[in-house]
């Protein structure tokens, strides 16, 4: 099915992958391990085609080259990539996030059928599908990009670092469900830096060390391997580099996110759309990569009416908002721009309070202009009870 054969890539002078040949079959799990910077990233991005780098060699599936084709083309060909960071949209619901992933020509016509699939491994989905994304745990948050990638029908998924920043409990559900997956025979290719969990799943395995692919086996055996073992396992005498040629373990922490941003994702929908449906109110998206949000707000939404989506969800509606609140992500809310006053005409009043000033909500959904309201009255009563208190005896 997917067959990478020398591939190579490199950002300007430098290289992050040299000569890699990995392959997926049906519904067959292999995992990518090496330590940070071996160039696992590299691998899914060139696979994907959305390697900032340089890439040569050939990658095929079902015989057909992708080097050099679109990302849009590749998701075509049947391979959906989960990014490190997971990309979803958090202001959008569940339900919207997974219709964004059925933009896909080959996913079209049978976006029912993949929906029902999809909430049918991930039950819990089904359940919060009105729940906006961002106030999700990490866990559904990352079950949520693996549905949407789900959505685009694919051959195979690629993930990348999939449990990172999830708890152990998370992690665990995460890997079981890709199992679920798998057996409905979809190909997964796995970059983890959880070795055991990974491997405890796959089929198979590759060692890419310092931009090589330097070992291939059976997930079993890699498991087995005293080298591995100490390399990526914390076997007792694990230190960095302790394994023949083994690179050092890879730390745990949390990264930032990185891969595609959803204004990225959502440039690639865009490309699908054909006529696009109201070219004024799908913006260009910018370039510039965009800040996950990661942090959970205090409050979930089970304490918060759900917003009911319309009975039938427009995709290219969803992509031109997805794309609006992409690019706005991390923005002030309308700020006053700089610049000369149109002079007034008539004095203002003096004795007026200062009110807040209600931000410019054109093209902003319904639910943020009900809760920047909810604020304003909220201040409001604030401002009354602070009132009443000073006046009192
Ligand atoms: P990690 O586990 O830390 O994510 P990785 O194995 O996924 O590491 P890559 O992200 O593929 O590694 O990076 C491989 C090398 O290429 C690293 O040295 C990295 O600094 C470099 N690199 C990755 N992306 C870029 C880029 N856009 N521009 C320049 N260099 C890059």
């Amino acid at each position: 099915m997917l067959e990478v054969k020398g591939i190579s890539a490199a950002y300007g002078q430098h290289p992050a992958l040299k000569g890699a040949s990995v392959r997926v079959g049906k519904g067959e799990i292999v995992v990518i391990l090496g330590a940070n910077g071996a160039g696992k990233s590299t691998l899914l991005k060139a696979i994907s085609g959305i390697c900032e780098g340089k890439v040569t060699g050939s990658i095929t599936m079902n015989g057909h080259e992708l080097v050099g084709m679109k990302p849009d083309r590749i998701v075509e060909e049947g391979i959906a990539l989960v990014p490190e960071g997971r990309g979803i949209f958090g202001d959008l619901t569940v339900e919207e996030n997974l219709t964004l992933g059925a933009y896909a020509q080959r996913a079209k016509d049978a976006e029912e059928v993949n929906l029902d699939r999809v909430y049918t491994l991930f039950p819990k989905l089904r359940e919060r599908r009105r729940q906006v994304a961002r106030t999700m745990s990490g866990g559904e948050q990352q079950m949520v990009a693996i549905g949407r990638a789900m959505m685009s029908n694919p051959a195979v998924l690629t993930l990348d670092e999939p449990s990172l920043g999830l708890s152990p409990l998370l992690s665990k559900e995460l890997f079981s469900s890709l199992r679920a997956v798998r057996d409905t025979g979809i190909g997964i290719l796995l970059v983890e830096q959880n070795a055991k969990a990974s491997l405890a799943i796959a089929d198979r395995g590759y060692l890419l060390e310092n931009t090589q692919v330097v070992h291939e086996d059976t997930a079993a055996n890699l498991a087995k391997d005293p080298a591995v073992q100490k390399a990526y396992l914390g076997g007792a005498a694990a230190k960095p580099g302790a394994g023949k040629g083994m690179p050092a373990p890879a730390p745990s922490a949390p990264r930032p996110a990185k891969g595609p941003s959803p204004s990225e994702i959502a440039a690639q929908a865009m490309a699908r759309m054909a006529p696009p449906a109201k070219p004024a109110a799908a913006p260009a998206p910018t370039p510039t990569p965009q800040p996950e949000p990661r942090a959970h707000p205090p409050q979930r939404a089970v304490s918060q009416p759900a917003p009911v989506p319309p009975a039938r969800i427009d995709t290219a509606d969803l992509v031109a908002r997805a794309s609006q609140m992409a690019s706005r992500r991390g923005q002030p809310p309308a700020a006053p721009k700089p610049g000369p006053m149109p002079a007034p005409t008539k004095p203002a009043r003096a004795a007026s309070p200062p009110r807040p000033v209600m931000p410019d909500l054109t093209g902003q959904s319904d639910r943020l202009r009900d809760m920047l309201q909810e604020i304003e009255t909220a201040a409001a009563r604030a401002r009354d009870r602070s009132r009443n208190r000073t006046r009192q005896p």
